[in-house]
């Protein structure tokens, strides 16, 4: 039996790589909601009574992020917790992962709050896609879905009265991003993302991501060993391919180099800093058809919509 380095006790069943460490089941899963905690003080994610709003997809990590939250929410006893659902309206798929993510809030006794598409837009995702299948605008399902989903989830979150928004973006969504974000030379929206948005933005709920520091395989092991059902399939309308093979390039170099995946998150900290320094700070105002808030004169969401 080769045992735990951590306890010394039971028995290792999990090699972590990057760290050396041979981890049981209790001291894996300890070691990830320690991580979130430190991630959570470090960057100041919290205050003691904000009302935190969870952005549940049904996927393993936001539901990893909501068991992880509800557990370690006994460190905040004044904040409260919820979660909130975006329906884009995708038949087949969003349906079971909405009926999986109200069946995890009950199990935890935690409030459930969804949006449709269809309800804020007019329009389902769905309805959407078939009218862009006769555009040649070149935009796909994902970039429509994004934005309006980065909406909804504003919208929703203020309609609580949330305080926070937790977004469940793991280590490796986060140095796609930052890959993506030098591919495209994009300095501006690189300065402007991280674990925490600390800028105060009128009617901009802050986001924060409490999973940043945790690899994707780790957030899929968790959500394995604490028993938590999680949608598995598919969206049928995923056509990030370049984000895909950035993913897949960034794989093979943690395979060859553990560690490495760590070392880039590190090193987009570093060129963030850097780059704030550089870069001044957006200027939001009012969408002149919608309100919401925006950096030009018509928001995205209107510039879209107005598209279809
Ligand atoms: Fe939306 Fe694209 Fe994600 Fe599907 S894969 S839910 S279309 S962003
Ligand atoms: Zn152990
Ligand atoms: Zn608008």
């Amino acid at each position: 039996m080769i045992s735990c380095t951590v306890c010394g006790v039971r028995e290792a069943f999990y090699a972590r790589l990057y760290s050396g460490e041979k981890l049981c089941t209790r001291c894996f899963l300890e070691s990830i909601e320690d991580k979130v905690r430190a991630v959570i003080a470090r960057h100041r994610m919290f205050e003691f009574n904000d009302r935190i709003a969870v952005a549940v997809s049904g996927g393993k990590d936001s539901l990893s992020l909501l068991h992880i939250l509800a557990r370690i929410e006994r460190d905040f006893p004044n904040a409260s917790l919820y979660a909130i659902t975006v329906d884009e309206g995708i038949e087949g798929y969003r349906d079971e992962a909405i009926e999986i993510a109200s069946e995890n809030c009950e199990r935890l006794g935690v409030r459930h709050f969804i949006i449709s598409f269809k309800e804020l837009y007019g329009y389902a995702l769905d309805d959407i896609v078939k009218r862009i299948r006769h555009l040649e605008s070149g935009l796909t399902p994902c970039s429509y879905c994004g934005v309006l989903r980065r909406r909804a989830l504003n919208v929703l979150a203020r309609r609580i009265n949330a305080t926070k928004i937790a977004t469940a973006h793991n280590l490796d969504d986060e140095i796609q991003t930052f890959m993506l974000n030098i591919i495209h030379g994009d300095t501006s929206r690189m300065s402007r993302t991280g674990p925490a948005f600390d800028e105060e933005l009128p009617n901009l709920i802050p986001r924060v991501k409490p999973l940043c520091e945790v690899l994707e395989k780790e957030t899929t092991l968790y959500a394995y060993l604490r028993g938590i059902r999680f949608q598995e399939n598919p969206c049928p309308y995923a056509s990030e391919a370049l984000r895909n093979d950035v993913r897949n390039m960034l794989n093979r170099l943690e395979e060859k180099h553990p560690g490495i995946k760590y070392t880039i998150y590190r090193s987009a900290e570093k060129i963030r800093e850097a780059l704030r320094e550089k870069i001044p700070k957006i200027k939001l105002s009012r969408c002149k058809v919608c309100g919401e808030p925006t950096v030009g004169e018509i928001c995205q969401v209107c510039q879209l919509l107005q598209g279809i």
